[in-house]
């Protein structure tokens, strides 16, 4: 199976199955954004639930928000995403693909290119020079492209019943403008109730730093997390769910004492890289990368990124970043708020005074929980090649996904629709859902193409109710990764389905 199969495969599963469909798919979809289905936003909310399992409940150190999507204009202008938070757009002169600069093939500048006239289907071979961006178009290699304009990726909408454009008409009524003034009067109706939806979940932990501290007595060091919607107009959205304009991020800023922050980006590191392969099958798909010096944010003095080994070549699952004190020094200088942390037992190292207070640095593991959905599928994804009885070559597709992640627990499946054998499998599955579990009762289709369905939704257990159980309360219980099928007591398979499910340590 070539990389670009794979990609195909799992988008095709995504939909057949259900855990990811187009969104508004009856209406043409809409580019970049998508539904889970019932079996997507199962494994989108348990792989939530792990990461917020190993950060929040697991540990004493790091508690957890919630907190709004729309937040006050000035959190952005004053941690300089409205300033800052573009990307390169560039148009192709040649294929009319529009593209981000930073992420275009780079060539030398002044080589020398060949590329189709009018883009990938044209017939006429041109020839063209490498200008000093150093790039070609992603697309048709073209060398002709338009001069690089900055694209702020955030979302803009207004916050109350006004409607900007309203008030920018009556404004203008009557006037004789240039265009500049023109749009600085738009821009000014715009201001009035102009909103983000937030690019990140991370500013609201910085803005809420005191309030968390306090109300919850944290002692540096010490954590804030959480997971939710972020959003940004991405100039190229690609690979399907693995960027798109609306996305979930599990993120969490660790804030410590100055002069140790990188002994703690050791330590985030380590953990979120051990994390991602306690659930995996294959963990050297997963690897660490530290960032180049030209790669690094003003604010960050360090950073890695996490990658998995995508179909199309490593890309990003998560950013480890080490943040410096640069926002809580941000915020606290744009709101008079003072956002720093008393250590009453340290001396002040400047003074030698006992008690220090000092602005926390900050590490931050930001990750994606939508990315993460793709990455997992991607490493659970397998087929074994065999033959059927009459001698047909078959394939076997199963995703392999940890079961504590897995969206269906174990399928209770009554051999026959009769014989009490439907009441026997819901009297089993009630036991299982009274311990949390979700799990299916299917009585549908032949057995065969059961197990055959719950292989290709990653079911760990498949339990089958036959008239043996009827006489001596035993089920076969069959093992996804093997197919391997082992009688044992109802008590007994309940117990090895509650306990697979616990994660891994
Ligand atoms: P990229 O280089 O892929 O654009 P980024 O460095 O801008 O990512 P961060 O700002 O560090 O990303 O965000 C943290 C995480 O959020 C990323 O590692 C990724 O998993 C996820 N993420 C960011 N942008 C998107 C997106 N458009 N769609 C899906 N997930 C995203």
């Amino acid at each position: 199976m070539n990389d670009i199969d794979l990609m195909t495969k799992i988008v095709s599963l995504c939909k057949r199955r259900g855990f990811v469909f187009q969104s508004s798919e009856i209406y043409g979809g809409l580019k970049s954004s998508y539904d889970y289905g019932p079996l997507g936003v199962e494994l989108k909310r348990n792989i939530a639930a792990a990461w917020w399992r190993s950060m929040v409940y697991e540990r004493d150190d790091i508690c957890g928000i919630d907190a709004s999507i729309i937040m006050h204009p000035k959190v952005w202008e004053t941690s300089g995403h409205v300033a800052g938070f573009s990307d390169p757009l560039v148009d192709c002169l040649n294929c009319k693909e529009r593209f981000r600069g930073d992420k275009a093939p780079r060539l030398p500048v002044g080589s020398e290119v060949t590329f189709l006239k009018g883009g990938k289907s044209g017939a006429e071979k041109i020839k063209g020079t490498v200008k000093a961006c150093g790039y070609v178009c992603p697309v048709c290699g073209s060398s002709e492209l338009s001069d690089e304009r900055q694209f702020n990726g955030m979302f803009r909408t207004s916050l109350g019943p006004v409607d900007p454009l309203d008030e920018f008409f009556r404004e203008i009524k009557g006037k004789d403008l240039s265009e500049k003034e023109m749009r600085g009067l738009y821009e000014e109706s715009l201001r009035r109730s102009l909103v983000y939806l937030r690019p990140e979940t991370a500013q609201a932990m910085f803005v809420q730093f005191l309030n968390v501290q306090q109300s919850a007595s944290m002692k540096v060091p010490f954590g804030i997390a959480q997971q939710g919607k972020s959003f940004r107009n991405e100039i190229v959205v690609e690979h399907f769910i693995f960027r798109s304009c609306e996305f979930e991020q599990m993120e969490m800023e660790f804030f410590v004492e100055p002069g140790t922050h990188q002994q703690w980006l050791k330590y985030w590191t380590d953990e979120r890289m051990k994390w991602y392969r306690r659930y995996a099958n294959q963990g050297e798909n997963f690897r660490l990368r530290q960032h180049e010096a030209t790669e690094l944010a003003h604010y960050s003095d360090d950073c890695y990124d996490v990658e998995y080994l995508y179909p199309w070549g490593w890309g990003e699952l998560e950013g480890i970043a080490s943040r410096t004190d640069y926002d809580l020094k941000r915020h606290a200088a744009a709101t008079g708020v003072k956002l720093s942390y008393f250590d009453q037992n340290k001396p002040d190292p400047e003074t030698g005074k006992p008690g220090w207070r000092y602005v926390p640095y900050v590490i931050e593991p930001a990750a994606g929980l939508t990315r993460s959905v793709l990455a997992f599928l991607l490493d659970a994804y397998s087929e074994e090649h065999g033959v059927d009885a009459s001698g047909q070559e078959k394939i076997r597709v199963v995703l392999k996904l940890h079961p504590s992640i897995a969206p269906v627990k174990a399928a209770v499946l009554p051999l026959v629709k009769k014989d009490g054998q439907p009441e026997k499998a819901a009297a089993i599955a009630k036991a299982l859902r009274e311990a949390g579990l979700n799990v299916a009762c299917d009585e549908q289709q032949s057995i065969g193409k059961r197990y055959a369905k719950h292989d290709e939704i990653g079911t760990p257990f498949c339990i089958t109710v036959d008239p043996e159980t009827m006489q001596s309360d035993t089920v076969t219980v069959r093992y996804r990764d093997t197919a391997e099928q082992k009688r044992m007591s109802i008590a007994d398979c309940v117990e090895t389905v509650i306990a697979s499910v616990r994660h891994p340590s």
